[in-house]
């Protein structure tokens, strides 16, 4: 980390990035898998926590293999942390993705019967 405007590489995208390390999992979030793990869930009428989430129980759900293939794989991507170089526009997409994802209920009309504000 010596001298100004020396450049790394993005882990995420291979950009060039004058960012310091952050701590950063193997993959950004990846908008299509989170979106087939919405399908799935929809599918079946169930929450997204269920299938994705610290509480999932997976030999209930009965999960294609490929599938859980998949997503086991993704997992495993998401939970490995380390310091890496990530540029800003992957940053940004990440958060983005990230608060779509994971900070709010998904927004996806129509498949979701429960409103949250009727809850609170
Ligand atoms: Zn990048």
């Amino acid at each position: 980390m010596s001298g100004k405007g020396k450049n790394n590489t993005c882990a995420w995208c291979s950009r060039p990035t004058t960012l310091p390390a952050v701590f950063a999992a193997e993959t950004p979030l990846i908008e299509w898998v989170e979106e087939k793990i919405n399908m799935f869930a929809a599918a079946r009428k169930l929450d997204r926590n269920f299938i994705w989430g610290t509480n999932s129980d997976w030999s209930q759900l009965k999960i294609p293999a490929a599938f859980e293939v998949e997503l086991l794989a993704y997992d495993e991507l998401l939970s490995t942390v380390n310091r890496k170089h990530i540029c800003k526009s992957c940053l940004v997409e990440d958060h983005k993705l990230w608060t779509k994802y994971y900070q709010n209920i998904i927004d996806d009309p129509g498949d979701i019967d429960v409103i949250i504000d009727d809850i609170k």
